[in-house]
């Protein structure tokens, strides 16, 4: 029990640095969780507020009750980032995902700058699950209204940009959350260029369905 927890906690770690690697986070203003069980209680491990990625040590990694609620046996952790409470309301509304991670990854928080979507104008935007990556409306980083509006965005699709803050992607593992969020910071990018073009010319429903049911043959979701 205490290897999986530190494994996951290392996993949290390698995530984090990741997304800096990746070139989709600058300093610390993104944040990783993964859904977990300790004890009685659960939960997830999330990266704390203010330390750089670089530093941290499993120890850092604070765990939190999908409760909400205060427990002694982690009364003495670091602090928990500022968004734990999205991470918990999306875990409390999706039992299927078990990780998330937010970005403010620079085309992407571009975009949701403009309160824009990406809409079906490549066909990879369906790797999220929808015909397009919705932005969540806005509210204050950290606040309740914003965990309400980022699980609600999320109810159907595993991404989503939020309105001048970032972006959220979520997944079955760390990876795959990973993954999707390198991959919304992709198709931002792309999408910007084609904004630059023209009017970008989108995909029919049909046609972003059908590449949804060859995802769904490749098991690539
Ligand atoms: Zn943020």
């Amino acid at each position: 029990m205490v290897h999986q927890e530190k494994d996951l906690r290392e996993l949290v770690i390698k995530t984090a640095r990741s997304m800096n690697a990746l070139g989709i986070n600058v300093n610390k203003s993104g944040n990783v969780s993964v859904r977990a069980r300790v004890g009685e209680l659960e939960g997830f491990w999330i990266t704390p507020t203010g330390i750089a990625y670089e530093d941290l040590v499993a120890q850092d990694i604070v765990f939190v009750a999908l409760d909400g609620l205060p427990h002694e046996e982690f009364a003495k952790q670091r602090k928990a980032s500022s968004e734990w409470l999205m991470h918990a309301e999306v875990y409390r509304h999706r039992q299927d995902v078990s990780a998330i991670v937010h970005t403010h990854s620079v085309y992407a928080t571009a975009l949701a700058c403009q309160d824009l979507c990406i809409p079906a104008f490549h066909y990879m935007v369906a790797v999220a699950g929808g015909n397009s990556i919705k932005c969540a409306p806005y509210a204050l980083f950290g606040s309740e209204e914003l965990a309400k509006i980022a699980a609600e965005a999320l109810e159907k699709e595993n991404a989503c940009l939020l309105s001048h803050h970032g972006v959220l992607a979520v997944g079955g593992s760390l990876s795959a959350a990973l993954k999707l969020a390198h991959e919304v910071e992709n198709l931002a990018h792309m999408y910007t260029l084609t904004r630059q073009l023209g009017e970008p010319k989108l995909l029919s429903e049909a046609q972003m369905q059908e590449v949804m049911e060859r995802f769904k043959k490749y098991g690539q979701q």
